[in-house]
């Protein structure tokens, strides 16, 4: 079992930086019974100028915010004071490369009503790359990402990660790395964390917003190919083309940018290594460094 925390382990709880082993929840709550509560996942990471810094923090806030207030959390808090609450908490606790979880959560009530009041907890660990750093075979899982009309699906809602957690662990017990889950209309959606992007003739295409989380890796890999001249479409993308594609892969906060070694068992056409995805990765890894990035010309 992973330790997340110590008896030295401090983490912030509703304005106040307490001990993780002392801080206290009430077993009553609607978060904890019906999964109504809302989280975030940001990674820290100490720059080329040797300074620990937040990647994105307040794009992570904002969708905090907004997936707080897309089901009726009510949201009081002030983003910059939880922003530097995180420093604050990396800081006590001697973290320089982390994984930052912001949690609002709401107190007591076994009723379906919206919450009235909530609580909001800032822990971190260390953690190093999710999925590893390995290229993954992935499976088309048998289960579908949830359909939007059920619920606010762009809301970072814990409940909705039920279905990440039964999709993650029906691919671990047929011996794959990870799960791809289709959209209710059978279009490629998502990884369980993390957004999907391929390579076919020099494009790079990913699923339009509607039926995904709208990723902040997502985002910034949108704005390496805007940098770098690399053509993206966002579309609807079918299973057949994901097979077609030269190469594949998966993005999001905690996994960082991890390239897909087969899909259903079946290899892709460019290795790894010279795949627009690996100068993605690249790329990605010098901006959360704060390094200059220059791209290698790759012999065609
Ligand atoms: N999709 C899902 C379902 C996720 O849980 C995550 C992780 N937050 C992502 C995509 C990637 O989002 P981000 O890049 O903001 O971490």
């Amino acid at each position: 079992m992973y330790s997340y925390y110590n008896e030295n382990t401090i983490l912030y709880f509703d304005g106040a930086f307490v001990k993780a082993t002392e801080a206290k929840i009430d077993l009553y709550g609607q978060s904890l019974h019906y999964g109504y509560a809302v989280f975030e996942g940001i990674r820290a990471y100490k720059t080329a100028s040797g300074e620990v810094k937040i990647f994105k923090p307040k794009e992570h806030f904002d969708r905090f915010k907004r997936s707080c207030e897309l089901i009726h959390i009510p949201y009081k808090y002030n983003n910059d004071e939880l922003i530097a609450a995180c420093y604050k908490v990396l800081e006590m606790n001697n973290m320089e490369e982390a994984y930052i979880r912001p949690l609002v959560f709401c107190p007591p009530n076994m009723t379906l009503k919206a919450a009235q009041d909530t609580h909001v907890l800032i822990c971190a660990w260390e953690w190093g790359a999710y999925l590893g750093e390995k290229l993954l075979r992935v499976m088309l899982s048998s289960y579908q990402r949830p359909n939007p009309k059920a619920f606010k699906i762009e809301s970072k809602s814990a409940g909705l990660y039920v279905n990440s957690i039964l999709a993650s662990q029906e691919a671990k017990e047929k011996g794959y790395d990870e799960a791809l889950l289709l959209d209710i209309n059978g279009f490629v959606a998502e990884g369980p964390g993390s957004n999907l992007f391929f390579e076919k003739d020099g494009t790079i295409y990913t699923p339009a917003p509607g039926n995904i989380l709208p990723g902040i890796t997502r985002a910034t890999v949108i704005e390496i190919c805007g940098e770098l001249g690399i053509p993206l479409v966002e579309k609807q993308i079918t299973v057949d083309e994901l097979k077609q594609a030269d190469s594949v892969f998966y993005c999001g906060t905690a996994a960082e940018i991890v390239g897909w070694e087969s899909f259903e068992g079946q290899g892709f056409k460019k290795p790894w290594a010279s795949s627009l995805g690996k100068v993605i990765q690249q790329a990605y890894k010098a901006k959360v460094l704060e390094k200059a990035f220059e791209r290698e010309v790759i012999p065609a």
